[in-house]
């Protein structure tokens, strides 16, 4: 789960992170008592939605005049901001942060997040703040720094100067150092506590008065662990997420939304990959991942069904279903229901294997439902794309956009 950046920077503070004084708001009304009540020299209006690149995409604007801030949070409000992480439709700013402005020194970017090939928390640190990390990473890889932390022993003071030195904090403002050790154990304790995924700060900022302070924050969490922080859930803001994804999470299904046109519904997550795959062999793109579970039942297949249905790309409907602990006669009976409840007017294959496979083939097959039945991967796969080409208009086929 990702959350908004002013709710990342309350997360910092809770845990003596320093961050800009600031709030969040809806109204250019409320923009203009918040800024009355910061009193700054500088102010800064920052859009907020689930997505990095603001700064190049308008979404930050900086003033001096107070009496700009209310016009300046207008114009953010409501807009629709595209940046480079949103894709083309982006998102609806519908808070903007309010904020007293730093002066900025040096502008370096700091992360910590789980690192697949060490299996430890690491921080990744780099002197080119304000970029992304990706560019920097490709550009000039010598100036991103890691430093893994053993989870067993927590955070030690050498790994804070490691850091350090590999920064070259220690030439570049001596004053920060020990706030800079401080506020990676202090990262490092949030990142741990929450159980999150990603703690990024970009920019970290040494300020004109060489202090540190965090201008930016993003935080993902372990969805796994969330059960656990009461407080981190009430984070979650509907508004930034795909509709379809909140409601497959409400029948505990897995779902992500892709870009093709085949619908798929497996049981287990390997099988769920495996057969994206073999769609993408197949000459097309599924439209998405969705694994139902090991213990599969007929109300979460008619769920599943009427998800698919819901996103108006999905042309065929791919089900495949491997009989272990759930038994394929069952997966039969719920496409049955479900396809008669919802009215499937798309092609459907149907691949069972496993228990009781042959009992669920021959219900299917008797059922007058028009959904094809098969027993091999490969085949299944072949025919789902085949059926699904044939209900496309000539145009379509030519790849032209209606
Ligand atoms: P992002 O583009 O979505 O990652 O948004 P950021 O919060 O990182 O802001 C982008 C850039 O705006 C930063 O890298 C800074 O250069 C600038 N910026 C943000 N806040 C301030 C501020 O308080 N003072 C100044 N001078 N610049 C700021
Ligand atoms: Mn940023």
């Amino acid at each position: 789960m990702n959350i908004h950046e002013f709710q990342a920077k309350q997360l910092f503070a809770q845990f003596g992170i320093p961050v800009p004084r600031g709030k969040a708001v809806k109204t250019p009304r409320a923009a203009e008592k918040w800024a009355a009540a910061l009193d700054a020299s500088v102010y800064v209006v920052k859009a907020q939605i689930h997505a990095g690149g603001r700064g190049k995409a308008g979404g930050v604007k900086i003033t001096r005049e107070r009496d700009e801030v209310p016009s300046l949070a207008q114009e953010l409000l409501g807009k629709v901001l595209v940046t480079h992480q949103t894709g083309p439709k982006g998102r609806k700013v519908r808070r903007v942060l309010i904020e007293e402005g730093a002066g900025i020194d040096k502008e370096l970017y700091l992360s910590v997040l789980v690192d697949r090939k060490t299996g430890c928390p690491t921080f990744i640190a780099s002197t080119e703040g304000g970029m992304e990390i990706e560019e920097v990473a490709e550009t000039t890889p010598e100036k991103v720094i890691r430093e893994a932390i053993d989870p067993a022993v927590g955070f030690q003071g050498h790994n804070g100067r490691n850091l350090a030195v590999g920064l070259g904090l220690f030439a570049l403002e001596k004053a920060v150092v020990n706030p800079f050790i401080r506020l990676l154990e202090n990262v490092y304790r949030l990142f741990m506590e929450k159980n999150a995924a990603l703690v990024e700060i970009n920019p970290l900022v040494i300020t004109t008065e060489k202090t540190l302070i965090a201008l930016d924050g993003k935080v993902s969490f372990d969805d796994n662990g969330l059960m656990r922080h009461p407080d981190v859930q009430t984070f979650r803001d509907l508004h930034e997420e795909e509709p379809l994804e909140i409601e497959a999470g409400e029948h505990n299904l897995n779902y992500v939304k892709l870009d093709g046109d085949i619908g798929c519904m497996v049981n287990g997550a390997g099988l769920a990959m495996a057969t994206m795959d073999v769609i993408k062999l197949a000459g097309a793109e599924p439209a998405n991942f969705l694994d139902v579970g090991g213990g599969a039942t007929k109300e979460t297949v008619a769920a599943g069904f009427r998800i698919l249905l819901k996103d108006k790309k999905v042309k065929g409907i791919f089900i495949n279903v491997f009989g272990g602990i759930v038994r394929c006669e069952r997966i039969a009976y719920g496409v049955i229901d479900a396809a008669k409840e919802v009215g499937i007017t798309l092609p459907v294959v149907v691949r069972l294997q496993g228990t009781n496979a042959e009992e669920g083939r021959t219900l299917l097959t008797d059922s007058g439902l028009h959904v094809d039945v098969a027993t091999d991967l490969w085949e299944a796969a072949q025919k789902i794309v085949a059926m699904k080409r044939n209900t496309l208009s000539p145009r379509e086929r030519a790849g032209v956009k209606e």
